[in-house]
């Protein structure tokens, strides 16, 4: 086993995966960066190093700082969470030089699935099913403009090396085409270094559902069942369940089969996410993401297997403890972000001191979090807050206690995107289960929350009753020691 393991990464995931350490007994060193001096995860890791200032530029995007970390305190591991250095094969690659193991996939892997083209090109003569539309990098837009013709409008252009829904465009008209491509291009060099920018077909209004996959270096490699992923903004997951309502068994076990020539055609171990778009009975393979997701606690809560723990044991050269036949569902579970975010003012971040904070918790209740009572929620990172996560017998059951911990959930001083979870959670079309990427525009559900808010402030706001404040003081008062 790895006898110490640093966690390059911050927030909830950094606490994820020391928990997970520790229940192994592997002690944990935290990397922090100014703004997270008095984050929850310094606190929790057994040491911790400072590497600069609060930008991910000057701290945990500087690869030398961290490595040096490693090496400085002893640590045999890093876990990169997710986010930062964790699709990153050239900092995988520093880590072996150093004689370090990166947690996560084997280089090779990583470096085929950072590249969309590349990628997709490998899963074709696989036999994986893709969206129709060219694998080749686009800089000319009359060449663009050919294949548009071919595949017909609208379609999609797409970063190569995009990731967080960033550098994805729908055209619908061959005049827009040149302007467009130009400006992906240049949002893709920017924000990736990379403008390789290639074309697909648009699909209307798909189902976004991937498969977990997770495999040792001894050849096992499984899939963990699938999440549905279709509650989105600006193509960025806000909510995600799993089993998937939208597709039947037969295509669950196909898509299932799928994600794992995928991986095994990466020549994959460790942890991953193939994801797909389904739509009225086909699927489509979009792309593999080479880390730990964010959503992977919905899958722990139907199947028991613990993801964090099995990558640390991967990591560590031990064989996989389950078989694809050990992987059954049991039950349903759903994962709503808690972002710092105004959902009143377009999901604005809205990072600030937390000065009430008190976590739901009681039977099927999970939250995977990283703020406390009394913390400045820092404004230079990604806002995700914390991930509640519950788990039921049933879908419908879910809902309901899903619905009870958003209630129990206090946060004040900072705005979050609570109440938008509130909406989806009563909305009959969710709760019918019947939603796709385009939920949130087709249904209007932004303007039900603007509508929802202002009722609740009408009605005095978010005042509780003594009993349920009797009921969360427990909670306070812990998070105040
Ligand atoms: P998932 O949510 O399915 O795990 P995302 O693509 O939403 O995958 O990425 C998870 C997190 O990782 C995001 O919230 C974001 O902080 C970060 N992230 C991933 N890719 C990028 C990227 N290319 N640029 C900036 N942040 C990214
Ligand atoms: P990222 O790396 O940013 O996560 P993905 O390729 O996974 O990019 O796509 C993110 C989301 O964008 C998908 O979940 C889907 O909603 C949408 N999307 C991507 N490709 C297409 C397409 N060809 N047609 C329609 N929607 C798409
Ligand atoms: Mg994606």
């Amino acid at each position: 086993m790895l006898s110490k393991v640093l966690i390059a990464n911050r927030g909830e995931i950094a606490i994820r995966i020391m928990r997970a350490c520790k229940e192994l007994g592997i002690p944990t060193v935290a990397v922090y960066s100014d703004a997270d001096k008095s984050a929850l995860f310094t606190r929790y890791a057994d040491e911790k190093v400072h590497i600069g200032p609060a930008p991910a530029a000057q701290s945990y995007l500087v690869k030398d700082k961290i490595i040096q970390a490693a090496l400085d305190t002893g640590a045999d591991g890093i876990h990169p969470g997710y986010g930062f250095m964790a699709e990153d094969f050239e900092f995988a690659t520093m880590c072996a030089k150093n004689n370090i193991e990166f947690i996560g996939p084997p280089v090779p892997s990583m470096e085929l699935m950072c590249s969309k083209i590349d990628s997709k090109k490998s899963m074709i003569k696989a036999g994986v099913s893709v969206v129709a539309g060219v694998t080749e990098a686009i800089s000319d837009h009359e060449k663009a403009l050919n294949i548009a013709h071919e595949i017909g409008f609208p379609l999609m252009l797409k970063a190569s090396a995009g990731g967080g829904g960033i550098g994805i465009v729908r055209v619908d008209r061959a005049e827009d085409i040149e302007e467009e491509l130009a400006k992906v291009r240049r949002l893709a060099k920017s924000s990736f270094g990379d403008d390789s920018v290639f074309i697909e077909k648009y699909i209307h209004e798909p189902h976004h559902v991937e498969f977990q996959v997770i495999g040792d270096k001894h050849g096992n490699l499984i899939h963990v069942l699938d999440r549905e992923c279709s509650v989105q903004r600006r193509n960025q997951k806000l909510i995600e369940e799993t089993p998937s309502q939208a597709i039947s068994e037969e295509i669950r076990e196909e898509m299932g089969k799928q994600a794992v020539l995928a991986a095994k055609t990466a020549g994959y171990w460790n942890a991953g996410t193939c994801e797909f778009m389904y739509k009225d009975g086909q699927f489509y393979f979009l792309e593999m993401n080479t880390r730990l997701q964010v959503e992977h606690p919905i899958t722990e809560m139907i199947t028991g297997v613990d993801l964090a723990r099995e990558q640390l044991r991967v990591a560590s050269g031990l064989e996989l403890e389950y078989e694809q036949s050990d992987i059954v569902c049991k039950g349903h579970a759903i994962e709503c972000r808690i972002n710092a975010e105004d959902p009143a003012n377009g999901f604005m971040p809205s990072p600030g001191k937390i000065v009430r904070y008190a976590e739901p918790s009681g039977p099927g209740v999970r939250v995977d979090s990283g703020v406390y009572q009394g913390l400045d929620f820092p404004p230079y990172y990604d806002s995700m807050a914390a991930k509640l996560i519950v788990w039921a017998e049933d879908r419908p059951r879910a809902i309901e206690r899903m619905k009870r911990a958003l209630w129990e959930y206090q946060i004040g001083g900072m705005k979050t995107n609570i109440p938008f979870h509130e909406v989806v959670m009563n909305d009959p079309v969710f709760k019918a289960g019947i939603y796709n990427t385009s939920y949130i525009e087709n249904n209007d559900i932004m303007a039900k929350v603007t509508k929802y808010m202002e009722e609740k402030r009408a009605q005095g706001g978010n005042k509780k009753t003594a009993a349920a404040m009797a009921a969360v003081q427990t909670v306070i008062a812990a998070s105040q020691g």
